[in-house]
């Protein structure tokens, strides 16, 4: 399994507010290689599916209901320590507590719609990677 990889999604309050080409900026000036990319939106059962861990959290509906409420970009991206150093590049799940000059500070505007997804651990940045992207479109 490679573990210079991780998936994200640029969800659809940032698509929607215009900040695909800033948060591909960021993200390639913090030095990762877009291995894969795709607009796409999600359909209700795809978002219950990606989220599944979370099918208990009070918050569930409401996050598939956002998530699958515009079109969002996936991306598979590649650098050394892939997946942590993108949790450190996007920030606290919750804007107000994420640090300055992250994509969630800039971009994000509630606990809820938080603008980008990182994937949490190499295992699931695999999996998440493979839902969106077949294996022919991962370079
Ligand atoms: N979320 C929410 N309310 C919460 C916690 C999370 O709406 O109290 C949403 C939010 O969009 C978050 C996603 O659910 O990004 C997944 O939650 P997780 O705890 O995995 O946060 P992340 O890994 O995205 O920072």
């Amino acid at each position: 399994m490679a573990t210079n990889r991780t998936f994200t999604m640029i969800k659809p309050d940032a698509v929607k507010n215009g900040h695909i080409g800033n948060i591909l900026a960021m993200i390639t000036n913090a030095g990762y290689q877009i291995v894969s990319l795709k607009l796409t939106q999600l359909s209700v059962k795809d978002a219950e599916n990606f989220y599944a861990i979370h099918a208990e959290r009070s918050f569930f509906g409401e996050l598939v209901e956002f998530m699958s409420s515009g079109p969002i970009v996936a991306a598979i991206l590649e650098k050394e320590n892939a997946v942590d150093d993108f949790r450190t590049l996007i920030g606290a799940t919750n804007p107000n507590e994420a640090a300055d000059g992250t994509i969630r500070k800039m971009y994000a505007t509630s606990l809820g719609e938080n603008a980008v997804h990182g994937s949490d651990s190499d295992a699931n940045a695999a999996i998440e990677g493979a839902f969106h992207f077949a294996i022919r479109e991962q370079f």
